[in-house]
């Protein structure tokens, strides 16, 4: 509100209302505007200007739809005047078309400023100087003149929808002001149904098919929507348009039209108008859109020029008003009374003289400030920096847009190559074309057309194997021309560059590498470093390195077809190789298994022991030759012992079981030991010839859920920003204790990754993209290795600014190479080729067994004969003694004698006792004395035998005879 202050009778100061902060504006609404969004505008615009604490008014703004036919001029005549009794100081209108006359009769008529939105359709001759209304779309006729003058064009088709046919007639007048040729035209009415625009288009190419005159054809349809719809019957159609040359004359020309189009072979040029950049442009739009009635037939579709024009109206109005209280602040002091608005000291406006009890003397009379407004509106200027969206704003006498600016976009279909030119103009209403201004972006147009030969500059990083910096030129400066410009770098991707440049004409180019050897993410302020840095400020027109497609740089810079894929995997240092002991033969059974053994050895042969002696026919009868019997059992607990570790050990000993239940006891331990002995050697045959390397992780599951191993990533690339935005949980998990660790766990090269992955004594993982991991796997000291599957799947493109004349030739270019296996060839080269290290979880010497792992054996075989000899030994002595004993002579001589016969023995392997000797009688004695069991014989008989027998031969030695 603004008030005025008084001075009050006791000097206190009083506001009274002067006249409310509200200016009445009144716009009209035509069938169909408030579904395509025109009243979402006016609200928007309105609303923001409203609650802008800085503007010295505010608008009441009032809409009135109309649902009037479209010729009922008369009833729209009476709408206006009915609404301005109540009263307004302005009125906005657009696209009336033959209302228009209503609207401008009732403006001119009572001097209400009127704001058309749209183009008037009355000539600027038709208007007159004072005219009370402006138009907010800027006139096409200039431009389409200069257009058609700098094409060189003599024939025109205009295609229109009834309304701006006579714009033909304005071109001409330009055409005739600006040069002297003649232009010959054709008026087509493009139908009204779009679905007939197919059929349409098709019937207008048979009636010209013989024909070869280029034809050229200026559309100009009302909406942007009808727009759209006709464009798309363009593209569908299925006859060839290279004579063709289409013009879209109002100013919905979008971002996507000229993509849609780039890439297709019509020729066609648009205009645009509006500020897409600003923010103003962005909120606008998605005030409309959320209006759930507004039609957006595609996504892509930009909100259309008419809504920009109905914002920068309420603009205009505003500037209009500042301007006339800026002459006089208390000009509207006596029009606001009581909320009503009142004109030269009546209420309301009225359209006729009208008898008026209150106000006998009311005379007729038309908007008191009305001059004053307009006068004004012409003198409004706007620029970009006021918010405008459709550039800068200035009429001229007539109430028309002058000096505003538009870009000219001209897509050419270019014959010699595959793709569309894309050139942008900048054309000024009065100046036409500014030729310094012209941006010609030749996207897709043939490299060979360049006058200048240019190097191209490559920007790259050092990453192994891609970029690296050839043996001996470490250091540039010292080496000769060797070690210069690209000559300096080899790897992969300088061979890829080396194939690029032998299959793109003009490709000569200059490699050069981003500092700190940075591939690029966005900064908090949105500008890049790196090497998407070095593209977007233009410091690089190319870069071919190990750079991941991702989504948020492929919004800002080009990539080509991707020349690699890989993903993001683990790298852990080598676990040491399996220690093994001289007793790795023990290993493949665990040290419970063989004390269970020993157990089961010991238990068995106890209880055929003691089955043996329970069963009856274990027990053997035999009859001696004196009659008598023996009763035997083979089955001592020593012979069980020998039996049991017979079987063990798979061998065979001459005492078998007879009985049932020995048979049963002996048959388990051979089924047990079969299937030990059998596990046993299967399992030594894998334990002695592996070298198993047990990884401590072995999937990324593994590595998020300890922390014994700490495990980073290199900063600044796509590796992080995956960790970084992931919706997978453990990854989140992972990011987030990535951030948390101090010291960080954070690289700032993979080369140093790797390095602290060997150093760090298996402490240490690391997260990189699966080919440099491989390739520093296959690096002496050939200490690291993948683990797992990669955690994802990406691409490397080679990427180039947005328009990159390159862009098409590389992708072209890398499909090639693909195609004839060119990129596998170098993958080999680079990968596997060069390997250092043995691949694989065994190397060459673990493959046979060596001696470190069976030494054991041959130590127990050692042991095992140097215990028997030491029982020979102790059998020797012990014998020697036993015989010794039984002489009754001197005890020394005795044992002297009978260790002497026993070694003379042990030498000669044999002795031969004589007939008559006593060693003779001795063992006839004996033999007789053996035909006797045991304990039947006379022990003094083998005594007597064993005193007289000096040469020591007893019943022992018998069969070494
Ligand atoms: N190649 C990756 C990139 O382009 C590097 C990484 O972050 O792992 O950013």
């Amino acid at each position: 509100m603004q008030r005025l202050p008084l001075i009050g009778l006791f000097g206190i100061v009083i506001y009274v209302q002067a006249w409310p902060a509200k200016i009445p504006i009144q716009s009209y609404a035509m069938p169909g505007d408030r579904e395509q969004g025109i009243i979402a505008a006016f609200n928007f615009t309105v609303e923001r200007h409203n609650n802008n604490r800085m503007n010295p008014f505010k608008f009441g703004h009032r809409n009135r739809d109309m649902r009037t036919s479209a010729a009922d001029t008369w009833g729209v005549t009476k709408k206006l005047c009915d609404d301005l009794q109540s009263g307004f100081m302005l009125m906005i209108a657009g696209e009336t078309s033959r209302l228009h006359s209503a609207f401008l009769g009732v403006a001119d008529h009572l001097e209400i400023p009127f704001i058309n939105w749209d183009l008037s359709p009355l000539m600027p001759q038709d208007v007159g100087p004072n005219s009370m209304e402006v138009s907010m779309r800027p006139p096409t006729a200039e431009l389409l003149a200069d257009l058609i003058i700098q094409k060189n064009w003599s024939y025109i088709i205009y295609m229109h929808e009834g309304r701006n046919s006579q714009n033909v007639n304005q071109i001409y007048n330009f055409i005739h002001q600006k040069s002297n040729r003649s232009v010959r035209s054709e008026i087509i009415l493009i139908p009204r149904d779009p679905s007939d625009f197919g059929d349409f288009l098709q019937k207008f190419n048979l009636q010209r098919f013989l024909s070869n005159e280029p034809k050229r054809i200026i559309i100009d349809v009302q909406t942007s929507y009808r727009q759209q719809q006709f464009l798309a019957a363009i593209r569908a159609a299925q006859f060839n348009q290279h004579h063709y040359h289409y013009v879209v004359a109002n100013f919905d020309f979008s971002p996507y039209d000229i993509e849609v189009f780039q890439n297709g072979n019509t020729n066609i040029t648009g205009f645009q108008l509006l500020s897409r950049e600003r923010g103003e442009y962005a909120a606008l739009k998605r005030h409309v859109e959320s209006q759930k009635f507004y039609p957006t037939p595609d996504k892509n579709i930009d909100i259309e020029s008419r809504l920009a024009f109905v914002h920068d109206a309420i603009l205009v109005a505003k500037a209009a008003f500042e301007q006339t209280l800026r002459k006089n602040d208390s000009l509207f002091h006596q029009n606001f009374r009581h909320g009503d608005l009142f004109n030269r000291g009546y209420p309301g406006i009225f359209c006729h003289p009208r008898y008026d009890a209150k106000y006998e003397d009311r005379p007729f009379g038309t908007f008191e400030h009305g001059r004053a407004i307009v006068k004004a509106l012409h003198a409004v200027q706007l620029g970009e920096k006021d918010g405008t969206l459709t550039g800068h704003i200035e009429f001229d006498r007539f109430g028309f847009r002058k000096n505003f600016e538009v870009t000219v976009v001209d897509l050419v279909s270019n014959s010699k190559s595959a793709f569309n030119k894309k050139e942008t103009m900048e054309w000024k209403q009065s100046v036409g074309f500014i030729a310094n201004r012209t941006v010609a972006q030749h996207t897709r147009k043939n490299l060979g057309d360049q006058s200048s030969k240019k190097i191209v500059k490559v920007a790259t990083v050092l990453v192994e194997p891609f970029v690296m910096i050839k043996r001996g030129c470490e250091n540039a400066s010292k080496n000769g021309t060797e070690c210069q410009g690209n000559e300096r770098y080899e790897g992969y991707c300088i061979d890829l560059l080396q194939l690029l440049s032998h299959r793109i004409d003009e490709f000569e180019y200059e490699i050069f590498l981003s500092a700190g050897n940075k591939y690029g993410v966005k900064q908090p302020d949105g500008s890049w470093n790196g090497l998407i840095g070095y593209l977007l400020n233009g410091e690089a027109d190319v870069v071919v390195a190990s750079l991941t497609i991702n989504q948020e740089r492929e919004r800002v810079v080009d990539f080509s077809k991707p020349f690699m894929t890989t993903g993001i995997s683990i790298m852990i240092k080598k676990p040491d190789k399996q220690e093994f002991s001289v007793f790795s033969f023990m290993q493949p059974l665990s040290t419970e298994i063989w004390m269970y053994i020993i157990f089961a050895y010991v238990g068995v042969s106890v209880v055929i022991f003691l089955v043996s002696r329970f069963s009856p026919y274990e027990w053997r009868v035999e009859e001696m030759t004196n009659g008598g019997f023996t009763i035997s059992n083979d089955f001592s607990v020593y012979n069980c012992l020998w039996f049991t570790l017979a079987a063990f050990m798979q061998q065979g000993t001459d005492i078998l079981p007879r009985s049932i239940s020995g048979r049963i006891a002996s048959s388990a331990w051979w089924f047990f030991t079969m299937i030990i002995v059998s596990s046993y050697t299967a399992n030594l045959a894998a334990f002695l010839t592996l070298e198993k390397m047990q990884a401590p992780i072995e999937s990324v599951e593994d590595l998020a859920k300890q922390t014994k191993i700490k495990y980073g990533i290199q900063q600044g690339g796509s590796t992080a920003q995956f960790f970084q935005y992931s919706s997978v949980q453990i990854y989140q998990r992972m990011w987030r204790y990535m951030e948390s660790q101090v010291p960080t766990v954070f690289t700032s090269t993979y080369a140093e990754g790797i390095d602290r992955v060997r150093n760090h004594k298996g402490r240490y993982a690391f997260l990189l993209e699966a080919t440099a991991n491989e390739y520093a796997n296959t690096r002496k000291p050939c200490d690291t290795m993948k683990v797992g599957a990669n955690l994802n799947s990406v691409g490397y493109g080679v990427a180039t600014p947005f328009g990159s004349e390159y862009k098409d030739h590389i992708n072209l270019a890398i499909l090639a190479l693909q195609e004839r296996g060119e990129l596998k060839k170098l993958e080999n080269k680079w990968w596997y080729d060069r390997g250092q290290c043995d691949q694989g979880i065994t190397d060459g010497s673990s493959a046979s067994l060596n001696l470190s792992k069976v030494a054991g054996i041959f130590y127990i075989l050692m042991g095992g004969m140097i215990a028997s000899m030491i029982a020979a030994l102790c059998e020797f002595l012990y014998r020697s003694r036993i015989e010794a004993r039984k002489g009754r002579i001197n005890n020394m001589q005795n044992l002297r004698d009978s260790l002497y016969a026993q070694l003379r023995l042990s030498f000669q392997g044999g002795a031969i006792a004589k007939e008559g000797s006593q060693a003779h009688e001795a063992l006839k004695r004996q033999k007789a004395s053996a035909m006797l069991p045991a304990q039947y014989t006379d022990p003094m008989t083998s005594e007597e035998f064993m005193s007289t027998s000096k040469n020591a031969f007893n019943t022992r030695y018998n069969t070494a005879v």
